[in-house]
């Protein structure tokens, strides 16, 4: 089974204004050819997906399914529809294609009792399997008042997905370091965290705190960021989790933010091509160890 591991699905209103200009970046590189001026409500139709685009995707790029995580900003900046309901389209959207997605629930754990409340909910009417986490709306992995989220995560038995790397608009990429969450996988040791991105500018932390806790993941989507302009950079740090964590890693795509420079479908052809590791250990970054993680 092929699984990519990272991608998102929205629609212009689950996204709060400076996200949308956040992520309609890469076409900066094209403003020579398109009207900056245009209102991002015009542009943004390019990065809106629902379930059926990704499907689309997915079945370009021969892959069985997909992780979907929704990302909870709104504490930094409201969007136009709210996270419960944002959440909501997720599951139901993902319902719909009940065997190629594997939707996660996205909520700021900052929330406190709600954000417990809508892992209760998400949990037991749609059985999810995992959450995604965005430590940059402003919180460091390991402060205590976190901590009754991750014990109902690790009661309910729930996978954790947390961004790692770099940040931008007013996200502080300070709370991305992978290091904060060394408390957290030594005292949850059943309890699955993957640490996305390789880790972003500190993939060392990320090899070593794999190397060292049994229930420490990373994967390696945004890693076509690179490509095509260095695919050399790509291709050795393929080479390096093969032979370092061939155990630990995970294919993703990041879908949809790459697709204008880069689509997800010729990365997958990249990774699938490339000499970087023998077919043992590319099976396992394709799918066999998120399996593993998620229990599936
Ligand atoms: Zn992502």
């Amino acid at each position: 089974m092929i699984i990519d591991s990272h991608v998102h699905l929205w629609l212009r209103d689950h996204l709060p204004n400076k996200m949308v200009r956040m992520y309609l970046e890469p076409l900066q590189a094209l403003k020579d050819v398109m009207d900056w001026e245009v209102d991002i409500d015009n542009v943004w139709p390019e990065y809106g997906v629902n379930a059926s685009a990704l499907i689309e995707m997915l079945d370009a790029s021969s892959i069985d399914k997909a992780v979907v995580l929704p990302i909870d900003f709104n504490l930094v900046e409201q969007s136009r529809i709210g996270i419960e309901e944002y959440n909501t389209w997720i599951f139901e959207n993902c319902n719909m294609y009940p065997d190629r997605t594997i939707p996660f629930i996205g909520v700021d754990p900052q929330r406190g009792k709600e954000a417990l409340k809508m892992l209760d909910h998400f949990t037991s009417k749609y059985n999810a399997l995992g959450v995604k986490l965005y430590p940059p709306t402003g919180w460091y992995p390991n402060e205590e008042r976190i901590g009754a989220f991750y014990d109902r995560v690790d009661d309910l038995g729930l996978t954790l997905i947390t961004h790692a790397g770099a940040a931008w608009t007013s996200l502080d990429d300070k709370y991305a370091e992978p290091k904060y969450w060394t408390e957290f996988l030594d005292k949850y040791p059943d309890t699955n965290l993957v640490i996305a991105h390789l880790g972003g500018k500190w993939r060392q932390q990320v090899l070593e705190m794999c190397d060292t806790y049994s229930n420490c993941f990373t994967d390696c989507s945004a890693l076509q960021g690179w490509l095509p302009s260095d695919p050399e950079t790509a291709e050795s740090r393929l080479r390096e989790i093969g032979e370092r964590i061939p155990d630990k890693v995970s294919f993703g795509t990041d879908y949809p933010l790459f697709e204008l420079s880069y689509t997800s479908t010729m990365w997958a052809d990249f990774v699938r091509s490339k000499p970087w590791a023998n077919e043992d250990v590319k099976a396992k970054l394709m799918g066999g160890n998120m399996r593993k993680i998620l229990g599936i």
